[in-house]
């Protein structure tokens, strides 16, 4: 049995490995998704013990949400889950923008219910800040919706240090999901040292920078999909980025793991850290990322990975 872990201050108790949802019917991020391996990953996940699933109104847009509340319903099991979901997208003629009125949030909320097919959300992040919107008046909708029972935490994601410091005003904020990875370690800064102060967990997204710190690529890679307009890929950056995922792939090997599972296992080591999200393509994906948990970095294998990746 996987043991679980406590997520910051909330009491949702899950595995260290989550999943991330984006490729659940994500189509609009990736082309030719297939729904039905959609739901086969939610399904692999939920089969063996891979209980936090991480989704959002924009992956699809909807289809991800929608996915997810299908397999829940067929399942009956709604307590096997811990689902997180977030909105502040507005699709309009000219592409999106983003809105954080509590008007908005409560209506999104209402609708990712309905997609989900449940009657709480375990937890809720504003995905994306806007511009008009006072970030404690946005949080302040979430905890009405939270004391209706609504959604169980609240989050944001991709909020500015300020931002965030607005936003958890009165204390509110239980998780901040960020973009993290060995490629991109900004959030240590400011950002660490803050959630760390007030007990909010840090979710990094992109642990595995889209696939490119699983070490399967070399610089003839090509893609057709988000990872195009992703910095870590473009000319230059992806060469550099690959030289380095090539400097800790002896430690990978010297102890016999994949070196997606070396990273993965890195990420865990970090206090800021409780739990991760990789996204995956395929079941297989998502049960091998699994075996994270076999990994035992010593304190020498951590700070090595730790000053290959310093920028
Ligand atoms: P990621 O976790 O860095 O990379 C996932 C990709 O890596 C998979 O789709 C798969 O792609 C590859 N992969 C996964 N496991 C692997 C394995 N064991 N071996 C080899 N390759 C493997 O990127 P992500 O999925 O974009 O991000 C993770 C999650 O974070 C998302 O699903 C989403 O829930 C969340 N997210 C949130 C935000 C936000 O704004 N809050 C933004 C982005 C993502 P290939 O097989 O195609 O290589």
């Amino acid at each position: 049995m996987t043991k679980l872990v406590q997520i910051g201050k909330t009491d949702l108790r899950v595995n260290p490995i989550g999943f991330g949802a984006n490729a659940v019917g994500g189509h609009n991020l990736y082309p030719n998704l297939d729904e039905e391996a959609g739901r086969d990953m939610v399904r692999a996940a939920l089969n063996h013990g891979v209980n936090f699933l991480d989704t959002a109104f924009i992956y699809g847009p909807k289809r991800s949400e929608e996915l997810i509340g299908e397999v829940l319903k067929e399942r009956g099991n709604r307590s096997e889950a811990v689902i997180a979901t977030k909105a502040a997208h507005v699709l309009t003629d000219d592409g999106e923008k983003f809105d954080n009125s509590p008007a908005f949030l409560k209506n999104a909320v209402d609708e990712a219910l309905g997609r989900l097919q449940t009657d709480y959300i375990d937890l809720f992040y504003i995905h994306f800040p806007d511009e008009q919107t006072p970030k404690d008046e946005a949080v302040g909708a979430l905890k009405e919706l939270k004391d209706a029972g609504k959604i169980r935490h609240i989050g944001v994601s991709n909020f500015s240090h300020d931002q965030l410091k607005e936003a958890n005003k009165d204390g509110y904020v239980d998780v901040f999901q960020g973009e993290y990875n060995l490629l991109a370690r900004d959030a240590e800064k400011e950002l660490f040292p803050y959630l760390a102060g007030k007990n909010i967990s840090f979710v990094p997204y992109f642990p595995l920078a889209s696939g490119l710190l699983t070490g399967k690529y070399d610089k003839n890679a090509t893609f057709d999909d988000l990872r195009n307009g992703l910095p870590y890929f473009q000319k230059g950056a992806f060469e550099a980025n690959l030289e380095k995922v090539d400097q800790i792939r002896p430690i990978a090997e010297s102890k016999g793991v994949e070196l997606a599972h070396l990273v993965l296992a890195w990420y865990l080591t970090r206090d800021a850290i409780d739990v991760i999200i990789p996204g995956a393509k395929r079941s297989e994906q998502v049960l091998n990322n699994v075996k994270t948990l076999d990994v035992q970095l010593t304190q020498e294998e951590i700070s090595k990975i730790d000053q290959v990746f310093q920028q």
